[in-house]
């Protein structure tokens, strides 16, 4: 069975609801979905080369897209139906209709989304041919609906890379590095490669929201704990921060060692690199074009006064902050 298209839904008259915060973004007719040189340009550079490192043997991920729809999609979708909630526009629409506007933006289905019993902030991911997102009732309690929806587009750029199905030949090169001797060390590539999809799908998230700002206070939650905790974050002062953890990264290599250590073998950077790796992206022209191409490019505004940027592109304001 094929997926349910946006425009294929809207059709058969299921209705989708724009939620109140997206009406600032410019109508649909005005922007045009992402293509697939669009989905290279938002990709992190270490990402493409991964990924067209694990396409030169032909036909390896063609294959195993095959195997896993017919074995490990097929098993964990219905995992989800027989334990989770399936969202839909007559099942608690007010969080599935957060994602058909982020696949209409991306240029891709609408996966089925789900919902799981799990107290942390989590969603992720699975599944190439029929892909589907999962999130936790715990996301809903840490976040705002709008911060909900910047995860949900995170794991839309996910799903546009094809990061499940990369993932997949990742994980096989890894069992076949198991027979090697120190294969702890060979697989570090691989481990650092998965934290590299996360800047990728970061910047999908970026797009679609078009405030840094925004998405900054969705990572926060993660960091920090829930929206009544960490509604009043000041994100100059986290700003510093990530420009003070930056600092232990590159002023002494014994520093910088240790917190790679902390990291090696996780499949996530650290919050605060995810928020800086974001912070030096959103300044890029190919955000820019992304955002402004799907309707969501905002004038950059100065973090200090929140004046708009004195020129296009500009890192200065009329009140004289540099930013
Ligand atoms: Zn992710
Ligand atoms: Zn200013």
């Amino acid at each position: 069975m094929s997926n349910t298209s946006f425009s294929d839904l809207a059709k058969r008259g299921l209705h989708f609801k724009t939620p109140s915060f997206m009406n600032a973004t410019v109508s649909a007719a005005e922007s045009s979905p992402l293509n697939q040189d669009d989905y290279k340009m938002l990709a992190h550079g270490d990402d493409v080369e991964a990924i067209a490192a694990m396409n030169a043997v032909p036909g390896v991920s063609r294959a195993l897209s095959g195997v896993s729809a017919a074995t490990a999609e097929k098993m964990f979708r219905g995992e989800c139906l027989g334990d989770n909630i399936k969202l839909s526009p007559k099942q608690l629409p007010e969080y599935y209709d957060l994602l058909p506007p982020i696949c209409e933006k991306f240029g891709v289905p609408v996966p089925d989304l789900f919902l799981e019993t799990s107290p942390g902030p989590n969603a992720y991911t699975f599944g190439d041919k029929r892909p589907f997102i999962v999130i936790s009732s715990g996301l809903l309690e840490y976040m705002t609906l709008e911060e909900v929806q910047i995860v949900l587009a995170h794991e839309c750029g996910h799903i546009m890379q094809r990061h499940c199905l990369y993932s997949m030949v990742a994980t096989c090169v890894e069992l076949g590095m198991n027979w090697l001797p120190g294969s702890a060390l060979l697989k570090l590539p691989i481990y650092r490669w998965k934290r590299v999809c996360e800047f990728s799908a970061d910047r999908a998230a970026l797009v679609f929201s078009g405030d840094l700002d925004k998405v900054l206070k969705t990572f926060v939650r993660l960091s920090g704990g829930r929206f009544k905790h960490t509604q009043n974050v000041n994100l100059d002062a986290y700003r510093e921060q990530l420009e003070e953890y930056q600092s232990v990264l590159s002023d002494k290599a014994a520093e910088k060692l240790m917190q790679d250590f902390l990291v090696m073998h996780r499949t996530h950077p650290f919050t605060s690199v995810r928020s800086y790796e974001l912070v030096k992206w959103s300044k890029s022209p190919e955000c820019s074009y992304l955002s402004r191409k799907i309707g969501t490019f905002q004038e950059p505004r100065c973090p200090k006064c929140g004046a708009a940027a004195q020129r296009k592109g500009g890192r200065i304001c009329p009140n004289g902050h540099f930013f």
